[in-house]
């Protein structure tokens, strides 16, 4: 079977399913006064995640990526872990979370099935994590990493968010983390979205500025794997870890784009700061896999060739908890 593909000649090894909308933190660029609770449709369940990631593996997908929201606050994650990574063909399943109950659970998402982690920390002084985040739980959430780490998983990698007032201490923090730790540390240039455009302007830190400080400190590109995301790694030899770049702004950024979305209630999101999506949900009731693969293979001849951010166009998305970052 061919692996799905858009008009653009772009293969799809990659799905990204967010978990919920619902979070529990307020970062300052993505949901500052906390999840607020609107009325919508039902989460996808357990066995509809199943059937959405059967026809996406049987068409070449091998990686999915948990997300949300904060994927962790679902109570039958193990469960939609454990159904996804027995499916034939996948070899990761990943999540992306703020590491709130890593500490508690890591064992048990670890057993199900997960392989690669992401943990969101945006900075390791504890204040300014605080400060970012709302909660004074950056020792807990570092407590997870260790443990994942100990668990051996086979990729643990942390998210940061470039944030002027994060930075002011500069990289070396964060360089000094994975000296001894085979974790890679990503910078995210921070994007901007409907809800964030005050703060963007104010705290926007372009890729450039990392890019330049591992330069000009001994840090070189590493390459990149078939169903890797966009970052850019790069290594040293006195360092175990990697730190590496998300620039989202960077020219050409999208070209190798190999990821697709599915939303917490079902939609088929083409591009990250697209439009709506596709509803797949009326279709994820039955086992009959062949309508679901027809309509997404229709939805991706319309994926667009990229995202038009550098216009200050961002789509529907006011914030990435509503489609998964
Ligand atoms: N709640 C989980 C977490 O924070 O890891 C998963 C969802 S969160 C939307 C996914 C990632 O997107 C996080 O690493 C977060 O820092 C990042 N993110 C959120 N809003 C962003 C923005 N406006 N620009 C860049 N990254 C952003
Ligand atoms: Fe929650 Fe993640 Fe958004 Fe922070 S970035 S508010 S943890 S969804």
């Amino acid at each position: 079977m061919e692996t799905f593909a858009d008009g653009f000649g772009r293969r799809f090894r990659y799905l990204r399913i967010s978990l919920t909308e619902v979070c529990n933190f307020r970062c300052v660029y993505c949901l500052p006064n906390g999840y607020q609770k609107v009325a919508g449709p039902a989460l996808m369940t357990p066995l509809e995640i199943e059937r959405l990631g059967r026809v996406f593996s049987h068409r070449g997908v091998t990686k999915f990526r948990l997300t949300g929201g904060e994927p962790t606050v679902r109570r039958d994650l193990g469960e939609i872990i454990g159904r996804l990574s027995a499916l034939p063909g996948v070899n990761k399943v990943a999540m992306t979370t703020n590491g709130w109950n890593l500490a508690r659970h890591i064992d048990e998402w670890a057993a199900a099935g997960l392989t690669n982690l992401n943990v969101s920390v945006d900075s390791l002084d504890p204040e300014v994590f605080h400060r970012i985040t709302g909660h004074n739980r950056l020792n807990s959430v570092l407590e997870g990493v260790e443990r994942a780490l100990e668990l051996a998983l086979p990729n643990v990698k942390l998210n940061a968010v470039l944030q002027r007032d994060a930075i002011s201490e500069g990289f070396a923090p964060f360089a000094d983390y994975v000296r001894t730790r085979p974790v890679a540390v990503r910078f995210i240039e921070l994007m901007r979205t409907g809800d964030n455009v005050a703060l963007f302007e104010d705290q926007h830190v372009p890729g450039d500025h990392l890019r330049q400080w591992l330069t000009e400190r001994g840090w070189s590109p590493c390459s990149r794997g078939a169903d890797d995301g966009p970052a850019i790694e790069f290594s040293h030899p006195d360092h175990v870890g990697r730190l590496g770049l998300i620039a989202p702004y960077s020219p050409g950024f999208c070209d190798s784009c190999n990821r697709l979305r599915v939303t917490a209630a079902g939609k088929l999101r083409l591009c990250l700061f697209g439009d709506d999506g596709v509803d797949l949900r009326h279709l994820l009731g039955s086992d009959d896999a062949a309508p679901l693969e027809a309509l997404i293979e229709s939805a991706l001849r319309i994926k667009p060739r990229g995202h038009r951010l550098a216009e200050g166009r961002t789509g529907n998305t006011r914030n990435l908890s509503q489609v998964g970052g």
